[in-house]
């Protein structure tokens, strides 16, 4: 008969078991270790900080530096679980695990190895020594001589996990990632002077001076090869809110293996999604299998780190990671392309070879995808109009919701003139206008653009489009005057023209805007003649400033003769255009240089935002821009101040949906 199994008995470990387990969770090797007793260093505020060790830091890993030392009281705890002095407020919370404050490496280590700490501070008389066991203080510390700082001592490290030991086989390995370690620091912080040495070698296996540069220590640990080539450079995103500071080689080099020194908030960490972007870059330039040196720095807000990785997960994964990655691959791009312009974030969405398909839709195509979550990304796929009852057929009988009959322009008479030359824009008010833009963009949202795929207009104001599993409708009004407000900042001094040929009257212009329901003009208002003149007085006196920034030419006899060009294949509705002159004249703030920006511009969009939707053919082409001019637009281009929220519901998601029809 078969006998019952019986379920085993749940015993509690250990505690000295546990402890060990968990030291050894965080300590895997001497690299794990030194890279925890660098950073306490660097954080005591050390200048020089030497490192020795004996069989590749398996017996003794030693360092030694000038820090602030530790207070004799302190001694006591110091090695304790989750004793730290770097973090005194419950609020730093979100910051412990960003930056390492855990307070957990002297414990571990203490639990896996022989640990001895000898340390002096500035204001005790002498120093201390103090050995630890297991997280614990072993007898009192010692009076002893000797400099400020810190002296931390680590022998016969896995003396108590022999297979641990036992799998650490090779000194000459553990060595080799110690000193990878102790050089990307070194790069990183090069105004402290780091020494490698192994114990009983006259000479440091790697020193780097006091007060350095970063070139000059790649130069010195990584070789003068690489050093020559390097370029450097640092940009700042307002939109992601990092900032990055890099030396990356330029294509002159090249080697086997692709060496990628990564900091992110001062810890050395390694991302694969940033490495493989950068090493994509360079592979259109260098040979098959080859690959650059890049030392990146980043700073990112300390919330949009992922805090749950574990100590020593090098790799992280942060908030935007596919925005901020793309934004350096861009950087990096434009550099090895030679270009030294500093190119704001707006430029750069548009810079050349930049890929037009998302990435993001290529991958991951491996994971697996529920119907509920199944995203339609092509959006050449049915759209909306197909379930619309027929468009009424313009006077040439073609359907006018047809795509390839729109991209005929309405407007033969209107031509486009590239800007002449890029111009640096130096005003500051220009620049404020535009950090304002940059520094309000809603990062979500701007995601949320970026992958948006168009579904179809539903009126004259109103717009469909989905994101990932949700179909949303958005006001495309108030979307398109915030792009052209922004395009005009941006494209600021340097507008293409679409040039009127024939140019047209100014005066009789003006006359015609007044005739307009718009202008409410009453007849107190006085004579519309007048008023007109009036008018035409004021932008000719403002001609220069309209055409020197915004490429908008009135003639000295009060011609119209070009506009600004804002988005290619985009023409303002020429119905609009009396109005907008008369606003000009009205609304604009002429006597403040930013004011006067300001109201100019938004005007401008205002104008620009408004489609002509009257039936027939000019509605038609309206929904044809709508979807291929100015969507194209919003996903490339705008940065969505957060009060655009408001102009985006949310209609249905797809596992909605499927609740429902589930049902059915
Ligand atoms: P954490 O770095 O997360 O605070 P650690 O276990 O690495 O935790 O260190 C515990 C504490 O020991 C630190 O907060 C610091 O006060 C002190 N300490 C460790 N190493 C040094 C050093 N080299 N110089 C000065 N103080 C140190
Ligand atoms: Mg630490």
């Amino acid at each position: 008969m078969a006998e019952y199994l019986q379920p085993g008995v749940i015993r509690k470990l250990d505690e000295v078991v546990v402890n060990r387990i968990a030291a050894g969770e965080i300590i895997q090797r001497p690299a794990n270790a030194l890279k925890e007793l660098l950073e306490n260093s660097l954080d005591a505020q050390s200048t020089h900080i030497q490192v020795q060790v004996k069989a590749g830091g398996l017996k003794l890993l030693q360092i030694q530096d000038n820090g602030t030392g530790i207070r004799r009281e302190d001694l006591a705890i110091v090695c304790e679980r989750f004793t730290t002095s770097k973090l005194t407020r419950f609020e730093d919370l979100s910051q412990i695990a960003t930056f390492g404050f855990r307070g957990e490496a002297l414990a571990s280590i203490s639990h896996v190895a022989h640990l001895s700490i000898q340390t002096k501070t500035a204001k005790e008389k002498c120093g201390y020594k103090a050995t630890y066991a297991d997280g614990k203080l072993q007898g009192q510390p010692k009076p002893c001589a000797g400099n400020q700082g810190t002296i931390i001592c680590i022998e016969d490290l896995f003396y108590n996990m022999p297979q641990r030991r036992q799998a650490l086989r090779s000194p000459a390995e553990e060595f080799q990632r110690l000193s990878e370690v102790l050089a990307r620091y070194a790069v990183h912080n090069p105004r402290v002077g780091f020494t490698l040495r192994k114990q009983g070698d006259a000479q440091p296996a790697l020193r780097t001076p006091v007060a350095s540069s970063r070139s000059e220590n790649i130069r010195i640990i990584y070789g003068a090869a690489i050093s020559k080539e390097l370029l450097e450079f640092s940009h700042r995103d307002e939109v992601y809110k990092f900032e990055a500071e890099c030396l990356i080689t330029q294509v002159n080099y090249s080697a086997k293996k692709c060496q990628m020194l990564l900091f992110i908030n001062q810890r050395l960490v390694e991302s694969t999604a940033l490495r493989t972007s950068v090493d994509s870059i360079y592979a259109t330039y260098l040979p098959r299998g080859h690959h650059p040196f890049v030392y990146m720095s980043l700073t990112l807000p300390p919330q949009n780190l992922d805090v749950n990785v574990h100590p020593t997960k090098h790799e992280v994964h942060f908030l935007y990671q596919e925005e901020i990655v793309d934004s350096i691959k861009q950087q990096v791009e434009a550099r090895l392309l030679g270009s030294n312009a500093t190119r704001t974030f707006y430029k750069q969405l548009r810079l050349p070879g930049a890929p037009d398909l998302d990435e993001t839709q290529l991958a991951d195509k491996t994971q697996r995808i529920y119907p509920k979550e199944m995203v339609r990304t092509d959006s050449t796929e049915q759209k909306l109009d197909k379930f619309l009852a027929p468009l009424v057929k313009s006077d040439s009988g073609v359907s006018s919701s047809s795509s390839q009959e729109a991209s005929r322009l309405p407007e033969e008479s209107f031509r486009v003139t590239a800007a002449k030359k890029s111009r640096e824009v130096r005003l500051s008010s220009v620049l404020d206008m535009r950090k304002r833009v940059e520094r309000q963009c809603s990062v979500q949202l701007r995601s949320t653009l970026k992958n948006l795929v168009y579904v179809g207009c539903v009126d004259e104001r109103r717009a469909l489009f989905q994101h990932e599993t949700r179909l949303y409708m958005c006001n495309t009004r108030s979307f398109s005057e915030e792009l052209f407000y922004q395009r005009m900042i941006y494209e600021f001094q340097n507008c293409s023209e679409i040039t009127i040929s024939p140019p047209l009257p100014l005066k009789e212009l003006l006359i015609l805007s007044l005739e307009s329901e718009a202008a409410g003009w009453t007849p107190e208002d006085g004579d519309k003649a007048e008023l007109a003149d009036g008018a035409a007085d004021i932008l000719l006196k403002k001609a220069p400033i309209m055409r020197e920034y915004f490429g908008l030419r009135i003639s000295e006899d009060g011609m119209l003769e070009s506009l600004p060009s804002l988005l290619h294949q985009h023409r303002p509705c020429v119905a609009h255009l009396p109005v907008y002159l008369l606003r000009l004249a009205t609304e604009v703030d002429w006597e403040q240089e930013t004011r006067c920006f300001e109201t100019f511009c938004r005007e401008t969009a205002r104008f620009y935002a408004q489609l002509d939707w009257r039936e027939g053919a000019t509605a038609g082409f309206s929904r044809w821009t709508m979807e291929h001019v100015l969507f194209p637009a919003f996903k490339k281009y705008l940065l969505p101040p957060p009060r655009i929220k408001d102009q985006i519901y949310e209609l249905t998601n797809l596992p909605t949906l499927y609740k429902v029809f589930e049902r059915c």
